[in-house]
């Protein structure tokens, strides 16, 4: 339902210490919600047990608590589940947990649709309607750690911003989110494991490694020629992989921390030896490993996942130029949970 209270989990903790003090009453109370706002996620204030019933009552005259609700949850085979996530305003994002032997990952959204244009890409049909808020990010990672507990008994392992939107267009909100995440007033999970992905915006990552951002960055790199990256991700054209190189290679100088590219190789577009060379050439600029994804087409087109013979020749040379290169098996792909093909279709 939307209304015209404010969110109070817009307020920061002071804000909030200080709404208390001008109602006449502690500071310390603002504590107290505080905690029950993001330690420990509640969804009403009622659910604030340690808070007087006449208090609750003052907010919930004054504030509203916008919080997600998971509309439809999807298991796949493979113990992947997806979520379709309702905001307050009826808007539906999606959010994806995928389980390994040894991890447990949640893949989050930062926007409704995306403000980019890849190709190859199921959330990019959908034109981009708004920034997540910080709290709808949050609860995204908080309803999965939940299913995790449930489903696969372990708590969420780690978290990658590679749902649907572009979070560098989304940045003081995702940082926002981050900061609550990995807050030991939030849910004091370790920087480390998070990882932002990014289709690669220069300015934005020099801005990241300038504000010592301490979580780990990945580029959907996917072409390192410049004509067919603009073809695949027309974005490019405005952020050229001169001016993306510069950028990674000022973030490694910043963090000293190793950059994770995306790679998908598809048949005919990026599937010769000309491609695999320019990416080994773009891999020495900077520390990297070289993640190949598996494809999922989302339709009959173009883009379709290129033969074994040419992800056995990637890998061949990437290794034998001892660049560490992983190949990520797509899952979920039975519920259409898997990388590009969040778009809403559950
Ligand atoms: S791949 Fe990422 S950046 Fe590109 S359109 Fe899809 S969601 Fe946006």
């Amino acid at each position: 339902m939307v209304t015209n209270k404010k969110d109070i989990r817009a307020l920061t903790k002071e804000q909030l210490r200080d709404f208390f003090v001008k109602q006449g009453d502690k500071a310390f109370r603002g504590n107290q919600v505080y905690e029950w706002l993001w330690q420990k996620a509640a969804h009403t204030f009622d659910d604030m047990t340690n808070i007087s019933k006449e208090t609750r009552k003052m907010l919930e005259d004054n504030f509203v608590i916008n919080h997600i609700e998971v509309d439809n949850m999807q298991r796949s085979n493979d113990g992947t589940i997806k979520n379709a996530v309702r905001l307050h305003d009826g808007l539906i994002v999606e959010s994806v947990l995928i389980p390994t032997p040894t991890r447990t990952t949640a893949c989050v959204s930062s926007q409704v649709g995306c403000s980019l244009d890849c190709k190859f890409c199921a959330t990019a049909r959908l034109k981009r309607m708004r920034n997540l808020n910080p709290d709808e990010i949050y609860d995204q990672v908080v309803a999965i750690d939940n299913e995790s507990r449930h489903y696969h008994n372990r708590p969420l392992s780690n978290i990658v911003f590679m749902g649907m939107g572009e979070p560098l267009m989304n940045y003081n909100n995702v940082l926002k989110a981050i900061d609550k995440i990995t807050s030991p007033e939030g849910l004091g999970m370790s920087s480390k494991r998070i990882t932002l992905s990014t289709s690669g915006v220069p300015k934005m990552i020099k801005k990241m490694a300038d504000d010592g951002v301490k979580f780990n960055l990945a580029v959907s790199l996917h072409s390192a020629i410049e004509e067919v990256r603009t073809s695949i991700m027309p974005f490019n054209e405005t952020f050229p992989l001169d001016d993306l190189r510069e950028a990674l290679e000022y973030w490694y100088a910043k963090t000293k921390r190793k950059i994770s590219y995306e790679y998908v190789v598809w048949n005919g577009i990026n599937d010769t030896q000309k491609d695999i060379d320019a990416l080994v050439k773009f891999c020495k600029y900077v520390p990297c490993k070289v993640n190949i994804i598996e494809y999922n087409p989302i339709d009959d087109g173009e883009y379709q996942q290129a033969s074994s013979e040419a992800l056995e020749q990637y890998i061949k040379t990437l290794e034998q130029h001892r660049i560490v290169v992983n190949v990520r098996r797509s899952r979920g792909k039975d519920i259409d949970a898997a990388c590009g093909q969040l778009a809403n279709k559950s």
